[in-house]
């Protein structure tokens, strides 16, 4: 079952190609990892995914709530904010500009962290948060919506080796759970480790399909 549907997409800034004739598919339950070198789009691709990016050229379809856990945050992390009320964000568009978060909204924060392994944080400001921990909230906040596809930039920058290896299992169970992840790795070899699919956006900005034997001196 298709759940991602991708066809002849390109996108220019100015005159500038960043995307070109991009085509592919992604099926429910995938673990898709997207590999490529600095500047090949990986990040445009994915605001084009999540709708960040909307005046592209082809066809973009999407069958699913998408969960996004963004690079680097946008949060501005002096902001006294505590960590609940980040994850609480994530219902927003359930919960609009004028209803407020019922209990059920905290319960649901409560759990969703409690699972991550970072209900300790609950209370905390987020300005305190490690890197890996900060990371995690982030995670929490993507999955407070119910999303079907979850969509990660660089998951393991600016955090330890630890912090990484704890989210990817969570990716891991999420996964065997149905969810269907898709996300953009530098460390290759943790991708072709874990994921199922891979794809390789390279400097000639064509995007390609492959399975997970192919191996990284392939790339
Ligand atoms: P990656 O995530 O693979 O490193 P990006 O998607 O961030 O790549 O960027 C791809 C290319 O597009 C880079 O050369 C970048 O400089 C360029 N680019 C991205 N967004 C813009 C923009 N808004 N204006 C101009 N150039 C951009
Ligand atoms: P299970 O559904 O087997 O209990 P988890 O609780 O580990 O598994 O979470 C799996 C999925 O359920 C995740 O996608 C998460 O978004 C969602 N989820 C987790 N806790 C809650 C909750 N309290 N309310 C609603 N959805 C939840």
């Amino acid at each position: 079952e298709k759940i991602i549907s991708v066809k002849d997409l390109s996108y220019n800034v100015e005159n500038t190609e960043i995307l070109k004739f991009i085509n592919f598919d992604i099926y429910k339950n995938d673990f898709v990892g997207i590999i490529g070198p600095n500047g090949a789009g990986k990040s445009t691709l994915i605001k084009i995914l999540v709708g960040e990016i909307k005046n592209y050229i082809g066809s973009v379809n999407i069958n699913g709530k998408i969960g996004y856990v963004p690079q680097k945050d946008e949060f501005d992390r002096t902001f006294p904010i505590r960590a609940f009320e980040v994850a609480l964000m994530g219902m927003y568009n359930e919960v609009g500009v004028f209803k407020r978060y019922k209990k059920k909204h905290y319960e649901k924060v409560r759990n969703i962290m409690k699972m991550l392994d970072i209900e300790y944080l609950y209370n905390r400001n987020v300005g305190k948060l490690s890197g890996g921990e900060y990371q995690r909230l982030s995670l929490a906040r993507a999955l407070v919506s119910d999303p079907d596809i979850l969509i990660l930039d660089e998951p393991e920058a600016g955090v330890d080796s630890n912090a990484q290896k704890i989210i990817y299992s969570i990716l891991e169970d999420l996964n065997k759970k149905g969810m269907t992840i898709i996300l953009v790795s530098h460390d290759i070899s943790m991708v072709l480790k874990k994921v199922n699919t891979v794809m390789c956006l390279n400097k000639t900005l064509h995007c390609h399909k492959n399975s997970i034997d192919m191996t990284s001196d392939d790339l």
